[in-house]
């Protein structure tokens, strides 16, 4: 791998299309390595709980499947972005997703003497990711992820982590809207894949695994880099 030369801590991606198990392996590597999960979906769903301009924009688009403008986006993320707890390093989630975002986050990381360190491709087939997405829901009080079959919680109805009982599914968490999503990301991000390629960050993970196959994976590909960045070397 060609890394490109710039300093300052570990900014890592995780691109792949929904389902592909981008939130739960973002939060492996913040416990792995203290980074900081930044997920754009995330950011853009409490925008529309909130009823923020942003969220009001967002909200209908997101529903659909479709991608929220880039100046949305650009704006909750930069502003997340210019938070302290950022400096030791992010994952960042869902974002970016076209080639605008792409050139702006590097217009981003230049203002703070940072750069990508690497791009993480998760990878899965298409029904996987249906079927993945289809079952999924949410601790409402912690957010711990779940899934019907693939990773239910120990005790039916309470969250192993924080023993929550209120649990939540995502609106565009069905079949019909995961498709929509998945066409989406095959026009307009999956084109990522060869610009980073090219940039020689990029790194493919085979996302079929069980979660902590790619765990195991995802930590020894990209614990190079974050030891990297923080000796100041990236
Ligand atoms: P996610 O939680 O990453 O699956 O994102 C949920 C939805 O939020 C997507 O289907 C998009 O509508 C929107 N979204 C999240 N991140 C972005 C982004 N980087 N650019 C545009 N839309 C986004």
């Amino acid at each position: 791998m060609n890394a490109p030369s710039c300093t300052q801590t570990a900014v890592l991606i995780l691109l792949g299309p929904p389902g592909a198990g981008k939130g739960t392996q973002s939060r492996a590597l913040e416990r792995a390595f203290g980074l900081i999960q930044l997920s754009t979906g995330d950011m853009l769903r409490a925008a529309v709980k909130a009823g923020t301009p942003a969220g009001k924009a967002a909200k209908a688009v997101m529903e659909a499947g479709g991608l929220v403008s880039d100046e949305i986006v650009l704006g909750v993320l930069a502003e997340r972005m210019s938070q302290p707890d950022t400096g030791r390093g992010v994952i960042l989630d869902g974002f970016p997703r076209t080639l605008a975002q792409a050139e702006a986050l590097d217009d981003l990381l230049a203002l703070r003497g940072q750069c990508v360190g690497a791009v993480v491709s998760m990878e899965v087939d298409d029904e996987t990711m249906v079927a993945r997405v289809a079952g999924r829901f949410t601790c409402a009080t912690c957010g711990e992820g779940y899934h019907e079959t693939l990773k239910p919680a120990k005790m039916a109805g309470t969250c192993d982590i924080c023993g929550g009982t209120d649990f939540t599914r995502r609106a565009d968490d069905n079949a019909e809207t995961a498709r929509a999503r998945l066409a989406t990301y095959r026009q307009q991000t999956a084109p990522l894949i060869g610009h980073y390629e090219q940039t020689g960050v990029l790194m493919r993970l085979d996302a079929m695994q069980d979660i902590a196959a790619v765990s195991r994976d995802l930590v020894r590909m990209v614990e190079p880099v974050i030891r990297k960045g923080r000796s100041g070397g990236m």
